[in-house]
C-alpha cells in the first residue's frame, strides 16, 4: 500500500507551496525562516521515507518523518514538530488503519510531546493553538457517533479558527514573544503551518 507515502507527498507539497507565505508571516514577528525550515524538513522527510523498505504502516512512517525533521531543521518548530511526529508514530505503532479513536490518540501524543519540549499552552500563540482544537474534534465527547469524514471536516474548520485566534493574541513563547504585543494582528506562522498540514491531509483523505 502506497497510500501513506501519498499522504506525506500531499502534505509536503502543501507545505512547500506555502513556503513564502509562512516565511513572510515569520518575517513580521520572528526571524523569517519558518517556510524555509518547513520546506527543507519535508523534503528531507520525503527522502527518508523513500529509503524505507516497508511503508505500509503509519507508525514507522510517522517516526521516520519525525526523525528527519529533528535532524534537518534547526530552530524551534522543526524539533517540536519532529518530536510530535515521533510520538504520534509511537502511539499508533502496529495500527494498520486510522479511525476517529486512533487519530485522537496520535494527535494527543504529538501535542504531549510538543508541550513536554516547548512548555507552551493553548493561548501562547503557537502551533498548539491549531493542533489542540483539531485534536479536540476527535475526542469522544465531540466526535460522538459522527462518521469519520464529518469529524475530519469539523477539524478542518477548527484549524482555521485556531489560526484566526492566534491573530488576536500576543505571543508568549518562541521568538515572537520578543515582540510581545506587536505580534497581535499577525497569524502565528506555526499555527498556519499546522493548518496547512492538517488541511492537506484532510483533502487527501476525503
Ligand atoms: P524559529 O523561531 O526558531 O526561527 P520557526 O520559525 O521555524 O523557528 O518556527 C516558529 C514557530 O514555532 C512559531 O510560529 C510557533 O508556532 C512555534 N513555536 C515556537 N516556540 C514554541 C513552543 N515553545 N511551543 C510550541 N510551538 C512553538
Ligand atoms: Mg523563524
Ligand atoms: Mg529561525
Amino acid at each position: 500500500m502506497t497510500r501513506i507515502k501519498d499522504a506525506l507527498d500531499a502534505v509536503a507539497a502543501a507545505v512547500i507551496a506555502q513556503k513564502d507565505y509562512l516565511t513572510s508571516l515569520d518575517a513580521k514577528i520572528g526571524d523569517g525562516d519558518h517556510g524555509l525550515n518547513m520546506a527543507r524538513g519535508f523534503r528531507a522527510a520525503q527522502e527518508a521515507v523513500e529509503e524505507m523498505d516497508d511503508t505500509t504502516l503509519p507508525g514507522p512512517v510517522l517516526k521516520t518523518i519525525g526523525k528527519a525533521l529533528i535532524q534537518n531543521v534547526g530552530g524551534a518548530a522543526g524539533p517540536l514538530y519532529g518530536a510530535g511526529f515521533v510520538s504520534a508514530g509511537e502511539a499508533c505503532d502496529g495500527d494498520t488503519h486510522m479511525n476517529v479513536a486512533s487519530i485522537e490518540k496520535l494527535l494527543s501524543a504529538a501535542i504531549a510531546a510538543i508541550q513536554k519540549r516547548g512548555r507552551a499552552a493553548q493561548g501562547d500563540k503557537t502551533m498548539l493553538d491549531t493542533l489542540i482544537p483539531v485534536r479536540d474534534c476527535f475526542l469522544p465527547e465531540n466526535a460522538q457517533d459522527k462518521p469519520l469524514f464529518e469529524v475530519l471536516q469539523d477539524a478542518s474548520r477548527a484549524a482555521g479558527e485556531g489560526v484566526n485566534y492566534t491573530k488576536t493574541i500576543a505571543a508568549r513563547k518562541g521568538r515572537a514573544s520578543l515582540v510581545g504585543e506587536r505580534s497581535i494582528g499577525i497569524e502565528d506562522p506555526g499555527a498556519v503551518s499546522s493548518m496547512v498540514m492538517y488541511r492537506a491531509l484532510y483533502q487527501f483523505l476525503k
